[in-house]
């Protein structure tokens, strides 16, 4: 039987742990495997691209699990009433083959990428950081807030969109926690002006610059998740060159990232390098750092791997058919034979 885990039983599981931990004990699962970075067999993900998205497939295995996701961009979908982004993924186990796991992954590759967020600004932003400006509101937005504020002591946010009803919804959602100074500015240039951390988390399939040079000061650290994708960026190209710049999986960004807009042989340091001590991360206060961030398949590994072991312990979530159990693995046809007729022949 296969474990399978829809939105509402994440939603449940979420409930029973407080997001908070969840988040945390996330983050802890990511740095794991993380460090254990070369025992991963990995490869950029396989990219559809459409005019107006991206359909893409994101493999990633050890010698035990085997784990991927699908999942979508399409940033004109929420004017249809559908999310940008939409997700489901698989874990199986590598000896047999066998499914141990089908799940949602919508909700969960937000709660993934704000904790990867958070793991990489923990290694690279200034250790005294308690403001972030978060440009974009949208499906990912509370997420990030929330992850930056409980589990990297961020109390005061700036947020800005285009989109005023966005900025209104993640106020609103945000009260929940009284300690965490929300404002709302109508610019970027006002939104990130003295802040530590500054987190780009918009969509648009387009070349935008949502960060320009002058807006960048000494010392920051920039959160950069929305330019995921050939043609989609939010950084201008001056702002990579004044910082330090740290990727997940350097064959994917190369393509994906903000770096596409530098040449290919362009310095970067991988992340997981910096996590187990092999590279140097922030090197002084007044440097700038840059996580250039596009989402790897290892982040979903880790979600599906948390979600799985959550779901035994809660007793939420269900098994469910999606193999066949055979008496006969060779005698696959017999599940040809309707049960009900041949109980009626009979
Ligand atoms: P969303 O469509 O729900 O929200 C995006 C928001 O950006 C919208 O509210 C929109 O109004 C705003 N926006 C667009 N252009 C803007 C601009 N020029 N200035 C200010 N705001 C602007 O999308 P989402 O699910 O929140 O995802 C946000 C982005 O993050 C997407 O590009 C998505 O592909 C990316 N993403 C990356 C990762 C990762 O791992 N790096 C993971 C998930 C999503």
């Amino acid at each position: 039987m296969t474990r399978f885990i829809d939105i509402d039983s994440v939603g449940k599981l979420i409930e029973q742990v407080g997001i908070d931990l969840f988040l945390k004990q996330l983050e802890d699962e990511l740095i794991a495997n993380f460090k254990q970075w070369p025992d991963f067999e990995k490869s950029a993900r396989l990219a559809s691209h459409s005019e107006i998205g991206v359909i893409e497939l994101m493999p990633v295995s050890n010698d035990q699990l085997y784990g991927f996701k699908y999942v979508n961009g399409h940033p004109s979908n929420t004017a249809r009433g559908l999310s940008t982004v939409m997700a489901f993924g698989a874990l199986a186990e590598v000896e047999t083959g066998y499914p141990l796991l089908l799940s949602e992954l919508t909700l969960s590759t937000a709660l993934r990428t704000a904790a990867t967020s958070v793991m990489a600004a923990r290694a690279l932003a200034r250790a005294d950081s308690r403001s972030m400006a978060m440009i974009g509101c949208g499906a990912q937005s509370e997420f990030q807030a929330i992850a930056f504020h409980q589990l990297l002591g961020i109390d005061q946010l700036h947020i800005h969109d285009i989109d005023r009803q966005a900025m209104a919804k993640l106020q609103r959602n945000l009260a929940a926690y009284p300690q965490l100074k929300v404002s709302a500015f109508d610019s970027a240039a006002e939104t990130v002006r003295g802040v530590d951390i500054v987190s780009t988390i918009t969509a648009d399939k387009t070349w935008a610059t949502i960060l320009t040079d002058e807006m960048v000061e000494p010392g920051m650290h920039i959160n950069a998740i929305g330019g995921d994708c050939p043609g989609k960026t939010e950084l201008q190209a001056e702002v990579l060159h004044r910082g330090k710049i740290f990727v997940e999986y350097e064959p994917q960004t190369r393509i994906e990232g903000d770096i596409q807009q530098l040449a290919m042989d362009y310095p970067v340091t991988e992340l997981w390098q910096v996590l187990n001590g092999q590279a140097s991360g922030r090197d002084d206060d007044r440097q700038i750092t840059i996580f250039d961030s596009v989402g790897f398949a290892l982040e979903d590994f880790s979600v599906l791997n948390y979600l799985y072991r959550l779901s035994l312990e809660h007793g939420i979530g269900q098994e469910i058919d999606l193999t066949p159990q055979l008496d006969d693995p060779k005698d696959l046809f017999a599940l040809t034979r309707n049960k009900s007729h041949q109980h009626r022949a009979a």
